[in-house]
């Protein structure tokens, strides 16, 4: 058969580490395939994806700022990605079709589960900073995995509140300065908001509110110990970083694209360390 042909498309895209990951993927696993970096214009992603059906690609992840456009220019999704309201995965049919996923979730978890062993979302509360995209995703993963309570701590209260009411009885809904409230008790503390970043601010949350067996995450992966992250540390808590949930939702990605997992035998995730170095 043909190369087959993948890719990510994001606006910004040059910093992605998904081509860093799938291509070590492919090598390690000696497949006949290659994995690119697209950088569609920021408002139109419905015309770049409508180029591509029925050709040679096989499939797109999607990151920021394309994921909700990404559903909506697709033909059907998975329940997840529907949930989600997004999709970081399109699948090109040979039908001219298009498929959206939302591997996201399964990347959370999967990172809990590798970084934080025995931790059970069932066991109390989960606490997500932040009320966009990956703040609806996450609180979506940890409902499904059983989670008692999904308490949404939000700057703006009234996205809080909607996002907690799409999630019905295990919802609840906090202000940014009613933190330490939500934080009692919990189980897990996920921060999803883009504070951190160079260009989004500090997250004015102490860590201190939380029980000792609590574990700390956080999406934000540049730097890999964010402030946040140094905090839970420094308190002693065990945590989770975003890194390891980019590998883990990278995973299922591949094994679409390419028709098998990703071979074990590649360490991604010290390359991926290393990228990151460099970009840095
Ligand atoms: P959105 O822009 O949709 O949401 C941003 C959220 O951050 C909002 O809730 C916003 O609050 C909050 N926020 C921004 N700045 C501050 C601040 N200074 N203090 C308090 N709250 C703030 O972004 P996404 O949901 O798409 O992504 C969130 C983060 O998760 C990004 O950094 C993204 O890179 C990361 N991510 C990582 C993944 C991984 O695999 N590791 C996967 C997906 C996302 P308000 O509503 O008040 O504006």
């Amino acid at each position: 058969g043909a190369t087959v042909v993948a890719g990510v498309a994001g606006n910004p895209v040059r910093h992605s580490l998904s081509p860093v990951l799938h291509n070590a993927w492919l090598e390690a696993a000696g497949l006949d395939g290659v994995y690119v970096a697209f950088c569609p214009p920021a408002d139109n992603f419905e015309r770049f994806a409508n180029g591509l059906r029925g050709g040679a690609i096989r499939g797109l992840n999607v990151t920021l700022p394309f994921k909700e456009a990404a559903l909506a220019v697709s033909d059907r999704a998975t329940p997840r990605a529907e949930t989600a309201e997004a999709a970081n995965l399109l699948l090109f049919e040979a039908d001219g079709t298009i498929t959206a996923d939302n591997t996201d979730g399964l990347g959370l978890l999967g990172a809990f589960a590798h970084q934080a062993p025995g931790f059970d979302a069932r066991s109390g509360p989960v606490v997500i900073l932040g009320a966009g995209g990956a703040a609806r995703g996450a609180a979506a993963a940890f409902k499904e995995a059983g989670a008692p309570q999904v308490r949404i701590v939000n700057r703006t209260l009234a996205k809080a509140e909607f996002v907690a009411g799409a999630l019905g009885v295990v919802g609840r809904a906090y202000a940014l300065d009613a933190s330490d409230e939500a934080l009692s008790g919990a189980a897990a503390v996920v921060n999803a908001t883009s504070a951190g970043l160079t260009n989004g601010g500090r997250l004015d949350v102490s860590l201190k509110a939380t029980p000792e067996a609590a574990v700390i995450m956080d999406m934000v992966y540049q730097p890999l110990i964010t402030p946040f992250l140094a905090e839970a540390q420094a308190l002693g808590r065990r945590t989770v970083d975003g890194l390891e949930m980019l590998i883990r939702q990278a995973a299922p990605s591949f094994e679409a694209f390419f028709g098998r997992p990703p071979p074990e035998s590649a360490d991604v995730r010290s390359l991926a360390l290393r990228a990151l170095e460099q970009k840095t």
